[in-house]
């Protein structure tokens, strides 16, 4: 044990000879502040491909090692397992202090503290040892170490994984950690917290609207939640605390989910249609693939997958929203801001591993202010889709109510159209079944109705009601000599010449009575005023000589008249009889004269 001791110290004694042959300088903890001192040029290094060195041979190796030449120990992504070697010098009135390793995802991660005394510690960590094998819980590697006044400890570091191997390390006094991880705490709190809300808030949108669109988005945001809070060790430490192998798998499957849903939501957002729709459908497909991949294969193959995989990714969505945004979508405008922001995030996480601008909490957290900012952006895209579709729908109903109203007028005026033909062609129909179609005088029919009519006027009125009955003389031999077409000519000139002397008033009414017989009704006419009347039509038709075609003849009528104030039993047919039987009496007393109806006679 003694001899251990001492073998130790001398080996320790000629490291540090080694140290300072190859330049590389303590690490010094002297005006310590929140932020701590972090190790970086300090460190030597080498690869151990083979797994196959002992914490005992490392201490005796004495050449080989290589100068970490950066702010961060990074080799990116490597099999191998990597010695570290630095001194730590306490130039502070402090005595307590963690060393801290900030990077929650190495698989082991060996660390020996070994004193001057040559009194060794060895503490064992990483996410493939159960969580609660930690000396601190926390969600990232936290090794408490206390160091008197001026006292220098050499640090061997022994890393594995099959994660990126970086090992950010950070001295850190004891209590100003504690603080500052509190607020930082909170911070995370505040971030995840707002993520979870907005999946919460849409996936009840959701309920409500049954758009697909907020499930996708709903199953976007909770995986990157898990995502990132299995990234920076909050899961490992509360959700599975001893399931170390599927702390792995659920990053990869997070981030396959955070761009499988990205993409169909982004799909569905953009309204993508025709070629772009189907290369949105490829990438999905090309998501599944990885998926199988990824489950297929060690997590350092899955990894290396899906890191460029989800950058082309990112890529390809925003690119597809500026595109959107160009065509005019105005609701992509948004998106694109959304996705700028964590693309943004990344670029600058991205920048800050390989020192291009500094590291602190802004930097770290980059991504997460991004992904934050780009899941409220995109609510608000979506709140600003739903305001969007309200205002089409509203417009889509004033369209149909104005082509409703349009077709409701244009149905009125038809009706109306119609209505006015209907009425002139049953007036027409009227006019037809009341005229004589020979004369163009009333009909038979009508006659008998205005008669009627009259009797019942003159009834109340107490008036006289004249009828006249006109028959031509020796019509038949007309007809027998030059035929019914002269016959016919002759009506119609008859019926001419007598509506030409009766229409004086509004009443009078001249009508075909049958064959070459009319009728003529006077309302409000006594006999001596008909008898006028019939005189008078009586002398047109002998005075003027009848001409058609070779027809050139004079023809004369017979009238018999009948007048009185008729009373109620009165028929039109006991009219028209009395009438007739004084056309008897004009046609017995020689023809071409008018005879008055004579009750006595
Ligand atoms: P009168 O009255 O003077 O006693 O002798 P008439 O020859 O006129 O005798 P009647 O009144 O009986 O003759 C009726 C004739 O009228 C018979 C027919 O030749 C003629 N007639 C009747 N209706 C029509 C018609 O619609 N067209 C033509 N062309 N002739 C008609
Ligand atoms: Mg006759
Ligand atoms: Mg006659």
């Amino acid at each position: 044990m003694v001899a251990n001791r001492f073998l130790l110290f001398f080996i320790m004694s000629l490291m540090t000879c080694a140290t300072q042959l190859l330049a590389v300088e303590t690490v010094k903890i002297k005006n310590i502040n929140t932020v701590g001192v972090a190790v970086g040029s300090e460190i030597q290094y080498f690869e151990d491909a083979d797994h196959s060195l002992t914490f005992d041979q490392v201490l005796l190796k004495e050449k080989g090692w290589l100068v970490n030449n950066a702010a961060i120990f990074n080799q990116g992504y490597s099999s191998a397992s990597w010695w570290l070697k630095f001194d730590v010098e306490n130039l502070s009135a402090d005595t307590e202090f963690v060393m801290e390793v900030s990077y929650a995802v190495l698989d082991y991660l060996d660390v020996y503290f070994v004193r001057k005394n040559g009194e060794l510690k060895t503490t064992l960590l990483g996410d493939k040892l159960p969580f609660n094998a930690r000396p601190i819980d926390h969600r990232l590697f936290i090794l408490p170490i206390d160091l008197s006044a001026t006292e220098i400890v050499s640090v061997y570091v022994r890393v594995r994984s099959s994660s990126s191997v970086q090992v950010p390390i950070n001295f850190v006094e004891k209590e100003a950690f504690f603080i500052t991880d509190s607020s930082q705490n909170v911070m995370h709190g505040i971030f995840m917290g707002g993520i979870l809300s907005i999946a919460i808030y849409n996936l009840l949108i959701y309920l409500v609207l049954r758009d697909r669109t907020y499930l996708y988005y709903v199953a976007y945001a909770l995986c990157m939640l898990v995502f990132l809070a299995s990234l920076n060790g909050w899961s490992y430490q509360f959700i599975w605390p001893n399931s170390n192998h599927w702390n792995d798998t659920a990053i990869l499957i997070s981030m396959n989910g955070v761009v499988m849903f990205g993409l169909i939501f982004g799909r569905r957002f953009l309204r993508l249609k025709a070629r772009l729709a189907l290369i949105a459908h490829g990438w999905v497909l090309l998501c599944t693939v990885c998926f199988a991949i990824v489950l297929a294969t060690p997590y350092s193959v899955g990894i290396r997958l899906m890191i460029p995989f989800t950058a082309a990714a990112c890529f390809w969505a925003w690119g597809s929203g500026v595109f959107t945004w160009l065509k005019g979508q105005r609701s992509a405008g948004i998106y694109v801001l959304a996705w700028s922001g964590l693309l943004i995030g990344g670029i600058i996480l991205g920048l800050s591993k390989v020192h291009l601008v500094p590291r602190n909490f802004f930097t770290d957290y980059a991504v997460q202010f991004g992904a934050l900012l780009e899941l409220l952006l995109l609510s608000l895209a979506l709140a600003e889709r739903i305001n969007h579709e309200r205002s089409l729908r509203l417009s889509a109903q004033n369209q149909s109510l104005t082509i409703q109203q349009k077709a409701n007028e244009a149905l009125e005026g038809r009706v109306v159209e119609r209505t006015k033909e209907l009425e002139i062609v049953n007036s027409k129909l009227q006019e037809l079944s009341e005229t004589d179609q020979l004369t163009g005088l009333k009909n038979r029919r009508f006659l008998d109705m205005y008669i009627k009519k009259e009797i019942a006027r003159s009834v109340r009125y107490k008036h006289d009601l004249a009828l006249l009955l006109i028959d031509i003389d020796h019509f038949k031999t007309v007809n027998d000599t030059h035929g019914h077409l002269v016959g016919d000519a002759c009506l119609q000139e008859v019926a001419k010449r007598i509506s030409s002397q009766t229409l004086r008033w509004p009443t009078d009414l001249s009508a075909r009575y049958g064959g070459e017989e009319f009728c003529i009704v006077l309302p409000e006419t006594n006999t001596s005023g008909a008898k006028i009347v019939a005189n008078r039509i009586r002398e047109c038709i002998q005075q003027q000589r009848f001409e058609y075609k070779e027809f050139n003849e004079h023809l004369t009528v017979s009238i018999g008249v009948y007048s009185v104030v008729p009373v109620t039993k009165e028929l039109p047919n006991e009219y028209l009889e009395r009438a007739d039987k004084a056309l008897y009496l004009a046609k017995e007393n020689g023809r071409n004269r008018v005879e008055i109806y004579l009750p006595e006679a």
